[in-house]
């Protein structure tokens, strides 16, 4: 991310309008008060957000942002989906062409100095992928001089390499799927992100890829929004609050990742904050 991201966010103005019961951006509205609302998620992750034949996005964090949206007054007909890669989480979001972000956006320091974050809605752990039978990696530490790849604007492999110490080879691609792709070539030996996102492509592709099953990291899924909306972020919290309490946020990991084998968490996470 660059400096220009952050002297952006720096800058940023806040309006306060009329009585303080409704924040707003210079030009642009709290998403509390919105009719309509355009929300960033994957088009290539299965269970998380993943585009169908017809054009139309699934995955749980598709279905997580249907239900804020709903809890913000906007109903199904008033969503439009747009596809965003890693890289393009924070642009689109400081340009104005999504409102939300839900997009397994890890919420980092450096990410909440250019983008505001809700929840976390789902806190999921980092672990690693390599082709079925490849017994060299049981932990973080064996990625040491392997070829990892990651998704363009991930913070994955820096938890490996900067984080650890780990001395693996960082390749990087647009998306992870392309890294699945060069991981089933035997172009690299490892994909390590978040384990839903693993275990979707290992649903995929069962017969393929292994799944090491050493979780060493906790990745706090935060719904991101404008720097200055606090009043639309603070309304998020309510919804993801409300989505764990009416017991949607446990059937919605259910119909996802009920047979991924992973242990998933059910209790609602503790929240950042907004400011
Ligand atoms: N959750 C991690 C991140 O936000 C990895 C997955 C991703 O890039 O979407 O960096």
């Amino acid at each position: 991310m660059g400096l220009r991201r952050v002297a952006l966010a720096a800058g940023a103005a806040l309006v306060l309008a009329g009585s303080g019961a409704c924040t707003e951006a210079v030009g642009r509205p709290s998403i509390a008060d919105a009719t309509r609302l355009v929300i960033g998620v994957k088009a290539d992750q299965p269970g998380l957000g993943l585009r169908t034949e017809d054009g139309d996005f699934a995955g749980f964090d598709v279905d997580v942002a249907l239900y804020i949206a709903e809890e913000l007054g906007v109903p199904r007909s008033g969503v439009e989906f747009v596809g965003v890669t890693s890289q393009e989480r924070e642009d689109v979001l400081i340009d104005g062409d999504v409102d939300l972000v839900l997009a397994t956006y890890s919420i980092t320091q450096l990410r909440k100095t250019v983008v505001a974050f809700g929840g976390p809605y789902y806190v999921a752990r980092q672990d690693i992928l390599v082709r079925a039978g490849d017994t060299t990696v049981r932990s973080v530490a064996d990625l040491e001089g392997k070829l990892l790849c990651q998704g363009a604007g991930s913070n994955s492999a820096n938890r490996v390499i900067e984080e650890r110490g780990v001395d693996a080879v960082r390749i990087e691609r647009p998306s992870y799927s392309d890294c699945i792709d060069l991981l089933a070539e035997g172009e690299v030996d490892a994909v390590s992100t978040d384990d839903l996102i693993l275990a979707g492509y290992l649903e995929a592709a069962p017969e393929s890829f292994h799944l090491v099953n050493a979780p060493f990291t906790s990745e706090k899924y935060g719904v991101g929004i404008a720097k200055e909306d606090i009043a639309g972020c603070e309304a998020v919290n309510r919804a993801i609050t409300r989505m764990y309490q009416d017991g949607t946020a446990a059937w919605l990991l259910r119909k996802w990742f009920g047979d991924s084998g992973l242990d998933v968490n059910t209790s609602v996470p503790q929240f950042e904050g907004c400011t």
